[in-house]
């Protein structure tokens, strides 16, 4: 550790996941002295029990689809099964590897990286190490941790969480998937992949419930094609230890058995015993609450990503980071449209939005006001050769910007770039039309969607 007892910093920073450290970074960068205070490893929940290892994962599971659908695009090949061990190998890699970039950047921007578990002591110090840091600003960002509830308790056998899910060093038979938002259905994707019987349970009445519902309806059709099975509507009432597993029991009367029990159901802030109430930051349900600038009730205090009720996203931790270090450095700030970030579920098939669903545009400008259009996949050169389904659903505001792009289809998630910039530029669909797509590719899907709302649709029906 780089400083002495004087030191003040500009910035003390708690919790180096993707808000802690965007805020560290881009504060160093522009002249703030940071200290980055880390109880475990740089990088946080996103790089080592997050994103980065779940779209290995599902990389994974879309070659072992590819090798065994080999013989529909004319290529010989054998599936033989998955060797979990090269799984993890392959998964392991790719997060030591940014891992190790991570940490090289920050140390290349002089970030002083504190390792030791970290409480507020005051409005403008963290203690950590029998060591008091000062700081001119302290921004919290000691992110999230899986959740359970009350009479489900996560042993870490044969109930898990996904961060045990990551680590599991076998291939279950089966498996009950408690939550059907996008950990749970991207474990789903996975499972079913790596050839586990595998059902959702989901008290809502659609998977991934947070999107446009024509998207949830997509995904369900899907996963009911690829043999994922899903509840809906079922609640969870109980779950009792069988001889070789579990058996889950729903309020609706239903009763599943199956090895392991993944609990998905959400994630709740790390704020207990860490100093926050005591400083006197204002709180609910154990989340920092903050303004449209990530200001906490304590002038000195700002908290960022998971930690606050905002979406939690590791792209929106990043933002979130770098608004509180830009305007802690003195730039000119302007709030998080939340609703122009993008969201992508990486299942197969992936799930894609940005913007407003629907309901919600309905909600917000009234149903005579919104238009919709969906451009079914079917008509896409690029879709058709990847063998995919689904459709983009645009939701527009009559006669003005399209305010809503929802996209169900194999690799739709590389497609969000463009549809956010659609959403985030207020674009009329007329404008959008004008813009010539690459033959054939899946953005183009994009583009014949906005020719059918500006009234000329080229590769579909009037
Ligand atoms: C299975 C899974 C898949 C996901 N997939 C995606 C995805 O594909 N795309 C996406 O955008 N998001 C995804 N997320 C969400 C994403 O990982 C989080 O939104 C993001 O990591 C939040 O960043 P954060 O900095 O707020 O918190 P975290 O990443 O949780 O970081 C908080 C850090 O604070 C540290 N800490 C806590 N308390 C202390 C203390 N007292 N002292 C010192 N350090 C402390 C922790 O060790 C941790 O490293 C996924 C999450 C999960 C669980």
């Amino acid at each position: 550790m780089a400083n002495d007892a004087s030191t003040v910093f500009d910035v003390v920073i708690l919790g180096g996941g993707s808000g802690g450290y965007a805020a560290a970074l881009r504060g160093a960068q522009l002249g703030l002295s940071v200290a980055l205070i880390e109880k475990g490893e740089l990088g946080g929940t996103c790089l080592h029990r997050g994103c980065i290892p779940t779209k290995a994962l599902l990389h994974a599971a879309e070659v072992a689809d590819e090798t065994k659908e080999a013989a529909e695009f004319g290529v010989l090949a054998t599936f033989q099964g998955i060797d979990i061990n090269g799984v993890h190998k392959y998964k392991d890699d790719v997060v030591a590897g940014l891992y190790k970039g991570l940490q090289g950047l920050v140390a290349s921007r002089k970030v002083t990286f504190i390792q030791g578990e970290g409480k507020l002591s005051s409005q403008t110090s963290v203690d950590v190490n029998g060591q008091r840091i000062e700081g001119r600003h302290i921004v919290l960002a000691t992110g999230s941790v899986p959740r359970s509830i009350p009479g489900l308790d996560i042993d870490g056998n044969r109930i898990i969480s996904s961060d045990h899910a990551l680590k599991l060093d076998y291939i279950p038979k089966s498996a009950i998937i408690l939550g059907g938002g996008v950990i749970g259905c991207e474990f789903a994707s996975v499972w079913k992949s790596f050839g586990v019987d595998v059902t959702i349970v989901e008290g809502l009445p659609h998977l991934v419930p947070l999107e446009d519902e024509n998207s949830s309806k997509l995904l369900e059709r899907a996963f009911r094609k690829r043999g994922i099975k899903f509840e809906l509507k079922s609640r969870f009432s109980g779950v009792e230890y069988t001889e070789n597993g579990v058996r889950v029991s729903t309020e609706n009367g239903k009763s599943i058995e199956a090895d392991v029990l993944l609990v998905a159901i959400g994630r709740g802030p790390v704020s207990a015993g860490l100093g926050y109430e005591e400083q006197g930051v204002a709180m609910d349900r154990g989340y920092v609450l903050v303004d449209e600038y990530l200001r906490t009730n304590v002038p000195s205090i700002s908290a960022v990503g998971d930690l606050v009720p905002t979406l939690q996203l590791a792209h929106v931790g990043f933002a979130e980071g770098i608004l509180v270090a830009e305007r802690i450095a003195g730039l000119k700030v302007v709030p998080i449209d939340y609703d122009g970030i993008p969201r992508v579920t990486y299942s197969n098939p992936e799930v894609a939005s940005v913007g407003l669903t629907e309901a919600k545009a309905v909600e917000q400008y009234g149903k005579e006001k919104v238009v919709t259009l969906k451009y079914n996949l079917a008509g896409n050169g690029k879709s058709k050769i990847l063998k995919t389904a689904g459709e983009i659903k645009l939701v527009q505001v009559k006669d003005g910007a399209v305010v809503g792009v929802h996209m169900v289809g194999a690799r739709m998630g590389e497609q969000v770039g463009e549809a956010q910039l659609i959403y985030n530029w207020e674009a009329l669909p007329a404008e959008v039309a004008q813009l010539i797509h690459a033959h054939p590719s899946q953005s183009e899907a994009l583009g014949e969607a906005h020719l059918a709302l500006a009234g000329k649709p080229l590769h579909a029906h009037d």
